[in-house]
Order: structure tokens, then C-alpha cells, then sequence
């Protein structure tokens, strides 16, 4: 068993660090408190070449990983966990079309995304269907060549920056996942609208934006793939691809909310001695750092499953435990580093509110912690995890 990172991922990583410390932290609590979507953290991103990492040169990617990926937002996120996901949103909309897209589909899109010319976003979620995604009720029918889209999806990141987005919609309604189709919908599209932004309590430099399909008239070139049914696999490959990456996210922001509290607990005074010296002080660091360590290990390897092309279903429920576990931690190490803090722990004043703030954001998107522990106790009652 190897754990050390290759020179290629070690540069990725040094890479984001630089960019994470000299653009994102000085800009990381104004980003928030304007909940306006950062183009210069985008531009920053653009110009080192973070925005195509998992995807393969051949279609303008580094093809540099998900493991590349999920150190990068690792880096990003320990200032800023909005700037996290927009690395992340470099992955979200352009793997259905990797791994569902036709040849002249993955030519014509992923290019632009990899160089960061134009922006996705992955419209998965309706008013009617959240976790039960199987429910959604756009719908997409044949007209001729074409196919006439109607629904509206709900809370989609980054929707308003978007030039095109991932929709999922049923092709025929009366057959469950089967019925579900993938289509690659340009935003300039006539019958495409944003209905309204959320105000959210976190992550709040990216857009959750509410989107409504009206007539939009898609030729049958921008249905995902060759043939109609197969979005709903699409969608949770590309779930399954991106879980390590948002408890890549987690691992991140743990790790900026325990270095920040630590150095405030060196320096804060009582009982005639820094707060450092007291033992409840350092247990609770030393069970943030047990915390992080073994949601690192977890998300690094989830991410390199994936690297060995390992997301299918029968590999989800690994994918799953480091989703759930570096998500649920980082509510708790933000948490705990903002109690270490007291008061001004709770003040806009410094980073740790909005870490917290942020960090309940990881445990509901992209399958809530109850989903994925369906997840892995599936895959525990059908013996495909097992511990023999
Ligand atoms: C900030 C933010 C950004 C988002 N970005 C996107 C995006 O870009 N694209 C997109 O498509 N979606 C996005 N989402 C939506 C997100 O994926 C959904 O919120 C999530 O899948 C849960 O769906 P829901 O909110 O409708 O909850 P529901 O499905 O209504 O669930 C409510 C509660 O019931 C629990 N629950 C549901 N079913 C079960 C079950 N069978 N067993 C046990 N518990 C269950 C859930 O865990 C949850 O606690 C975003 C959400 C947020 C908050």
C-alpha cells in the first residue's frame, strides 16, 4: 500500500494551496457576506488549469483524477467552502456527458468546460423530488427531430452562471428509473428561465438558483447519449464519481476551522494560562485532528476508486462512507472549533460561523447523510461489503 501522493498530484495540490492563501482567503468573507458568485476566484482557477482535472486530454482535460480533484478542493476549502464547490462544479455537469455522452457530444462540451470558457450545472432535484430523485416530473416529449422540455428544478448550484446545464427528465413516465432521460440544455435556450435564487445559510458565493423549462425545444443531438433511458444511471455515476469530492470539501473546511481555532487557543488567556494548556482544550483538538485524519484517509481513497474507474453501483457504498463520515465531520470539528473560540468564535468577525454555516450545507447535497447510509446498509445486507 502506497500513500504517498504522486509529483503530478503534489504539484496540483501546491498549486491550489497558493491560489487558496494569496485569492481566496483575503476575499473568503466578503464572498459570503455579498452572496455574489466570485469571477476573479473562477478566473484564478481558470488560469492554473484546476478546471479539467478528471477530464481526459483527449477532450481538453489534464486528465490529472479525482484524487487531483479532491485535494485541490481541499485546499480551496479550508477558506472558502463556496470556492470548493466551484472546483467541484467543474466535475458535476461535465461527467454525465463523459460518462453517458456520445463521442461527438463529449467533443462539442467538454473542451470548453476543461478550459473554463463556459460553466455546467447538474438540474437533478424538483420541487416534488429531492432524495427520491426516481419522482421528478419533467418532461421531455418527442416532437419530430426534437423533444419539448417542461419542468422546473429546484435549488440548482450555479444555475445563474451557467451556459448550458444537465437536465434530467422522464422520456416516458410510466417507466420508474428507466423512464429517465439526460439532456444537455444550452442556458440561452428560448424557454429557459431562472425563476429565483435562494437565501441560504451557507455556501453562499454560489447560487442556488430555482430554474423553469418552458417549451424549451431540444433537437435530439442534446439528448445524452444515443438512445432515451439512461439518465437516471448517468446521474448517480456521476453522484457516485463526485461523493469523495464533496467529503473532499469536509475534510477542507475541518481542517481551516481546527488550524484557525488552535491558533486563537494559543493566545487566548484564562485562568492565568493560555486556553491551550487545558486538557479539555487539547481533547477537544486532538479528537478533531482523530476526526480529520480518518475522514482524509476515506476520502482518499473513495477518490482513488474512482480513478481505477471503481463508481458503479456494487463500489457506491465505499463512495458513500466517505461522503457521510467527512461531511458529518466537518459539522463537528466546526462545531467544536467555534466553542473553542467562546464568544468571539460566534462572531462574524472570524471565519468559524461560517465554516459551521457552510459545513451543514455537505450534509444534505448530493444524497443527504440518511441516503447514503441506505446506501451502505445495502450494500451490507447483499453482501457486497463485506469483511470476510
Ligand atoms: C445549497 C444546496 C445546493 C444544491 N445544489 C443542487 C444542484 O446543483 N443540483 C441538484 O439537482 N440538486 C441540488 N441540491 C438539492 C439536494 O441534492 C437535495 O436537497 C437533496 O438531494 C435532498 O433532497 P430534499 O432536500 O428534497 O430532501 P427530501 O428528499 O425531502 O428529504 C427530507 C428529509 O428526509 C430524509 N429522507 C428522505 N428519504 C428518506 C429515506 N428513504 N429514508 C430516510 N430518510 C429519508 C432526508 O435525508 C432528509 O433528511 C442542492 C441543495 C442545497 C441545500
Amino acid at each position: 500500500m502506497d500513500f504517498q501522493l504522486t509529483e503530478e498530484q503534489r504539484l496540483i495540490q501546491g498549486t491550489a494551496r497558493r491560489i487558496a492563501r494569496e485569492r481566496i482567503s483575503p476575499r473568503a468573507a466578503e464572498i459570503d457576506e455579498t452572496e455574489e458568485y466570485p469571477h476573479d476566484v473562477f478566473e484564478a482557477f481558470r488560469e492554473v488549469g484546476l478546471l479539467g482535472l478528471t477530464l481526459p486530454q483527449e477532450y481538453g482535460g489534464s486528465g490529472a483524477g479525482t484524487l487531483a480533484l479532491a485535494l485541490a478542493v481541499e485546499e480551496v476549502a479550508k477558506y472558502c467552502c463556496s470556492s470548493g464547490l466551484m472546483l467541484l462544479l467543474s466535475a458535476l455537469p461535465t461527467h454525465p456527458i463523459l460518462f453517458g455522452g456520445s463521442e461527438r457530444q463529449k467533443q462539442a462540451w467538454l473542451p470548453g468546460s476543461a478550459r473554463g470558457e463556459t460553466k455546467g450545472a447538474f438540474c437533478l432535484t424538483e420541487p416534488n423530488a429531492g432524495s427520491d430523485a426516481t419522482a421528478l416530473e419533467s418532461r421531455a416529449v418527442r416532437d419530430g427531430d426534437d423533444y419539448v422540455l417542461n419542468g422546473e428544478k429546484v435549488f440548482i448550484s450555479g444555475g445563474t452562471v451557467a451556459d448550458f446545464v444537465i437536465v434530467f427528465a422522464k422520456t416516458d413516465r410510466d417507466d420508474g428509473a428507466r423512464g429517465i432521460s439526460g439532456f444537455i440544455v444550452p442556458t440561452d435556450s428560448a424557454g429557459f428561465s431562472i425563476a429565483r435564487t435562494d437565501r441560504k445559510m451557507g455556501v453562499r458565493g454560489v447560487p442556488t438558483a430555482n430554474i423553469v423549462f418552458e417549451n424549451v425545444r431540444l433537437p435530439r443531438e442534446l439528448l445524452l447519449g444515443e438512445e432515451e433511458g439512461h439518465g437516471f444511471n448517468h446521474a448517480m455515476l456521476t453522484l457516485n464519481s463526485l461523493r469523495p469530492v464533496v467529503g473532499a470539501r469536509g475534510v477542507g473546511l475541518a481542517e481551516g476551522a481546527m488550524t484557525y481555532a488552535l491558533e486563537y487557543a494559543r493566545e487566548r488567556q484564562a485562568f492565568g494560562k493560555p486556553i491551550a494548556e487545558l486538557q479539555a482544550i487539547q481533547f477537544m483538538f486532538a479528537d478533531m485532528a482523530i476526526g480529520i485524519e480518518a475522514a482524509r484517509l476515506l476520502v482518499y481513497q473513495g477518490a482513488w476508486l474512482v480513478d481505477q474507474g471503481k463508481h458503479q453501483r456494487e463500489h457506491a457504498a465505499l463512495l458513500s462512507i466517505a461522503k457521510t463520515f467527512a461531511t458529518e465531520m466537518a459539522v463537528k470539528v466546526s462545531s467544536d472549533a467555534l466553542q473553542v473560540m467562546g464568544a468571539q468564535g460566534y462572531m462574524m468577525d472570524h471565519p468559524l460561523e461560517r465554516h459551521y454555516r457552510d459545513a451543514r450545507q455537505l450534509m444534505i447535497v448530493e444524497g443527504t447523510s440518511q441516503i447514503q447510509r441506505i446506501v451502505i446498509a445495502r450494500a451490507l445486507l447483499e453482501r457486497e461489503l463485506v469483511y470476510p
